[in-house]
């Protein structure tokens, strides 16, 4: 591609469960067709580390395995840039007992000091490691978002006083310069900024900024997105805009649509680039964004990208149209949150969602946030008993009709996309296996569904819904290998449907 072309990408976020790397190869190599030239990668513990070699997730990539990805994608024609977070958001490293002197705050896993030379030093020799598999390309993206608990150390206090900008500037200032001197142009999140815009003047003229902002489907021009362009444009600073794909779900929300497809008219009009982020959580697997993936390049070219488009992807992507599949579609990316006293955050229903990790923690959403989400060893964490608990505080809430009838409307509008998705799975002619996916996990989503009913109203035969459970588990077991590697599937299979099948099977006994 063209140097100067916009940048039309997406992100990759490779923390939890690492897709299934002969999957992820075609994926790659699919992305110009779908309108996309930038692919953003964020490694996390899968990138092939040797000076820690403790940072290596299990399923990690080999060094052959992420030079043949690397050549696919660069031999697709697409620019690719790796993501290294420098400051926060360093949880896949810090969570290590050995790692843990180089924390701004002892207890908080997630960011390093920036006063301290030894993290400083860490982080160096990552980047070093990074950069050795991307000599030609030309981005570097340090990260730089949500440094929540800067300032919490001695040192960082005595140099900071009140007001914590000026030092987070001068870390984040030298990592570019850094990134600079190593022939790379330094990428990062916008949202330091988000309150004083003025202060990116502070870094080097040439750092693309990434402007994020997940909720908006309209964009007045007093809200962030089109406040914070304008003001990049008044500075002089390129930025890119940035709006989420998947929402870390089974199935994206149509939301996602509505995101992206607002951030494409703001930035269309100014002639600035997109990077779709795709967060990462055990809800997300690669197939089931692919729409919006091609909506992403589709809008980013003027194409509206509604009912209709939505419509005619999904007909030529499996090679028969379904009537009705973008609906279905959508009905199994509802999210559904209630609202606890005294937890702090709402918990999701029916299965488990990163955010239901306040249910794990005895800190509460306090303690999920240091954490960044999930422990280093998800071993550790029981999903049962987490499900146990979930049930126990619904069955506590002192008014249990608004579920029921959110329960009631969930299971119809799922019980129909479900029959659709049978519909897709019996009659694809392309993509029978990505069909046969969407179908189990719109199976699971439906089953899920009827544990709870089950388990809050008693109105359910508990040995047929258990079978049904396991039968959908089966349907996974043989499906999720080609989609995820190994440990992964282990790990959704624990966390997506053993606490359903213990509850059944207690009851059902
Ligand atoms: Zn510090």
């Amino acid at each position: 591609m063209s140097p100067n072309s916009q940048i039309v990408g997406v992100h990759l976020d490779l923390k939890y469960q690492m897709p299934g790397k002969r999957y992820l190869m075609d994926w790659v190599r699919r992305l110009p067709s779908l309108g996309i030239n930038t692919l953003l990668i964020e490694y996390e513990d899968k990138f092939p580390f040797v000076r820690h070699p403790f940072l290596r997730h299990v399923d990690a990539f080999t060094p052959a395995e992420l030079r043949e990805l690397l050549a696919a994608a660069r031999g697709a024609g697409l620019r690719v840039a790796p993501l290294l977070q420098s400051l926060s958001h360093l949880e896949f490293a810090l969570n290590h007992e050995a790692l843990a002197s180089l924390r701004e705050c002892p207890e908080i896993p997630t960011q390093i000091c920036p006063c301290n030379k030894d993290a400083v030093k860490f982080i160096h020799d990552l980047q070093d490691e990074v950069m050795a598999f991307h000599a030609e390309d030309e981005w570097f993206h340090i990260g730089a978002d949500e440094a929540w608990s800067l300032g919490s150390c001695p040192d960082c206090a005595r140099r900071a006083g009140n007001d914590t900008t000026a030092l987070w500037l001068e870390h984040t200032a030298a990592m570019c310069e850094r990134v600079r001197r190593l022939g790379k142009r330094p990428m990062m999140w916008d949202d330091a900024f988000w309150k004083e815009p003025s202060l990116a003047v502070e870094l080097p003229s040439d750092v693309l900024l990434c402007s994020w902002d997940y909720g908006v489907t309209r964009i007045a021009p007093e809200q962030n997105p089109a406040r914070l362009m304008t003001a990049y444009e008044r500075l002089g600073r390129e930025a890119v805009g940035c709006p989420c794909l998947n929402w870390g779900l089974l199935f994206p929300r149509r939301h996602t649509m509505e995101n992206t497809a607002a951030w494409a008219g703001l930035l269309r009009q100014s002639g600035r680039g997109m990077i779709n982020t795709s967060w990462a959580s055990f809800h997300t697997l690669l197939p089931t964004w692919v729409m919006q993936v091609a909506a992403t390049g589709a809008l980013m070219q003027g194409v509206e990208a509604g009912a209709e488009w939505e419509a005619d992807f999904l007909a030529g992507e499996f090679g028969v149209r379904v009537a009705g599949l973008p609906d279905a579609l959508a009905a199994l990316g509802e999210m559904w949150e209630v609202p606890i006293e005294g937890l702090k955050r709402p918990i999701t229903l029916p299965l488990h969602a990163c955010m239901d990790m306040v249910l794990h923690y005895p800190g509460g959403q306090e303690e999920r946030k240091q954490r960044g989400g999930y422990p280093l060893n998800m071993e550790e964490i029981d999903f049962t008993a987490m499900y146990r608990r979930k049930l126990e505080l619904l069955r506590g809430l002192p008014d249990a009709r608004p579920i029921h009838e959110k329960l009631d409307c969930y299971l119809g509008a799922c019980s129909g996309a479900v029959s659709k998705l049978s519909e897709l799975a019996g009659s694809a002619q392309r993509r029978r296996e990505e069909a046969a996916l969407f179908l189990a996990l719109g199976e699971l989503k439906l089953v899920a569904l009827r544990a709870l009913s089950l388990h809050l109203r008693h109105d359910l035969d508990p040995a047929s819904v258990l079978r049904d459970a396991q039968a959908c588990r089966s349907q996974l077991e043989r499906l999720l290998p080609q989609f995820v590697e190994p440990s992964g599937c282990r790990l959704l299979l624990r966390m997506w449907c053993k606490p359903i099948q213990d509850a059944l099977d207690r009851r059902s006994r």
